[in-house]
Order: C-alpha cells, then structure tokens, then sequence
C-alpha cells in the first residue's frame, strides 16, 4: 500500500495511484478543485451537474479532466450517483443508454478507450483494474455505500462476467473523509453493524455523545476479504475534510451544500 502521488499538468492538479501509474494499460486521475472554468464556490474543476453551477462549464470542466488522461471527449461516461448499489456494466461496446433515474453508483467495463467517471466530496471512489482480463471499474461509496456494499458487488460482477480473479485485480480508493472527521448518530453504526455484524465493530467508536466510524479501513478489510491482495491496494490517506491543503478540496461536511464536486476517472488504453 502505497501513498498517492500529486500531479499537475496544464494547471489541472490531480492525484494517482501509484501502482495504477505504473500500469501501463490504463490511464485515471483523482482530480481535485484545481485546473477547471467554474466560478465562485464551484471554482474550479467542478464536475457536479444539478447544482447551480453553470452546466456548460460543468461540461468543459469533464473534457479538461478527460483530456488529462487520454479520453475524448465522446467518451466518457459518468456515474448519477445515490448511494445505490447499482452498477452499469458495459460490455463488448459501448451502448448509450439513458441515464436510470433510480441512480447509477458504479461503473465496469472491458472497452478501450471508454472513460469511466464517478465523483466525490468526502465519500470513496474506489478504482478496480484486471490487468489479465483487462476489465476496470469505478465505484462510488459513501457511508450508505459501504453498508449497501457496492464494492464487494462491483467486483462480483467482473469475477461472474470476465472471470476476474480477484488476485489479479489493481486497486484504488481516493481520499475521503477520516475516522475523526465523520461524526455520526448512532443510527450510522446501528446500520453498519446490521449489514457487518462484529467485522464492523473494531471501525466503531463512540467520544462523547458522537460516534465515528472508520469507513476507510471498512473498505480497507472489505476488500481482502474478498480476495483483493494488500500489496495490490493503494489508498490515500487524503482527508477531504481535515487535509492539510483545505483549498484543493470540496468537503460535504466542511462545504455545505453551495460546493462542487471532484471527478474521478480510469480508463482502458
Ligand atoms: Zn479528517
């Protein structure tokens, strides 16, 4: 497990993956807010639609994230995320289809050149690639995320539908908010330990009258359980909240509601 690395090209600041650099079959960039054309509290690689940013900058803002790492603009695909446990997976071809009103929270695909994209504000974005069968995946998960288990889902479907061997499979989850950092209620943990039973209880703790929940390392442990090998995982240690450099960063928490979001995107070469 490695730390990621910062990068910076044509203004556009952005993190990677240390392993998934090395790879050579694939390209993907953790983005932060720097690099884009909006304004104000969505200044300036804001990737959010359906908020008040202006649309079309939303949409420069994506082909500039593409355009770092390799992707047309034609190509890229965006998850429409809440915090569901659907995954949309495209294979052979790429087929447009309308967005699913009921959400959208994960992507997979075998397609060159198909630009997956998810976005985040304190929640993970995990990054999956096979590097034999060649098969990638980009998985929004937030705290509901975690407890609906769209992770572990997301990888099922590329060991059921490519034959992953989950020993074979690259890993990345971006910088998201910290233990310290996501206060909750008590019906955050309640939920978790219905879904995780005691695997859960060692990422739960209670200060005061809060409780916090360690969702990095939920993710963490999730994923070697389910065959991911620790030396194939990297995970940034980045808190979108409490990081250091406050302004590369839109926090939900820290934020509000009048913010933008960063974009995440992995793509087959
Ligand atoms: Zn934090």
């Amino acid at each position: 497990m490695s730390e990621f690395l910062k990068n910076e090209r044509n203004g556009v600041v952005y993190f990677t993956s240390p392993q998934l650099q090395a790879c050579r079959k694939i390209n993907h960039a953790f983005f932060t807010r720097k690099g884009g054309l909006s304004k104000g509290p969505f200044a300036s690689l804001n990737m959010r639609f359906n908020c008040a940013d202006e649309r079309e900058n939303v949409l420069r803002n994506h082909i500039i994230g593409g355009a770092v790492i390799g992707a047309e603009p034609s190509n890229i695909v965006c998850t429409n995320q809440k915090h569901t446990d659907n995954v949309r997976v495209i294979k052979g071809k790429y087929v447009d289809d309308e967005r699913r009103d009921e959400g959208v929270d994960a992507l997979v695909t075998d397609v060159p050149g198909l630009c997956l994209t998810a976005y985040y504000a304190d929640c993970q974005v995990v990054m999956f690639f096979d590097h034999k069968k060649k098969v990638t995946a980009i998985v929004h998960a937030g705290w509901r995320g975690v407890q609906n288990g769209i992770v572990p889902k997301t990888l099922k479907i590329m060991c059921d539908e490519w034959g992953t061997d989950p020993g074979d499979v690259l890993t990345a989850v971006g910088p998201s908010i910290c233990r310290s950092c996501f206060e909750t209620d008590e019906d955050v943990p309640r939920l978790l330990r219905e879904t995780y039973g005691t695997f859960a209880a060692e990422y739960i703790y209670k200060e005061g009258e809060k409780w916090h929940v360690d969702l990095k390392n939920i993710t963490y442990s999730t994923l070697l359980r389910n065959g991911i090998s620790p030396i194939n995982i990297d995970m940034s240690s980045i808190c979108t909240v409490c990081a250091h450099d406050k302004d590369l960063w839109w926090s939900q928490r820290r934020c509000g509601d009048e913010r933008g979001v960063q974009g995440a995107m992995i793509m087959i070469r």
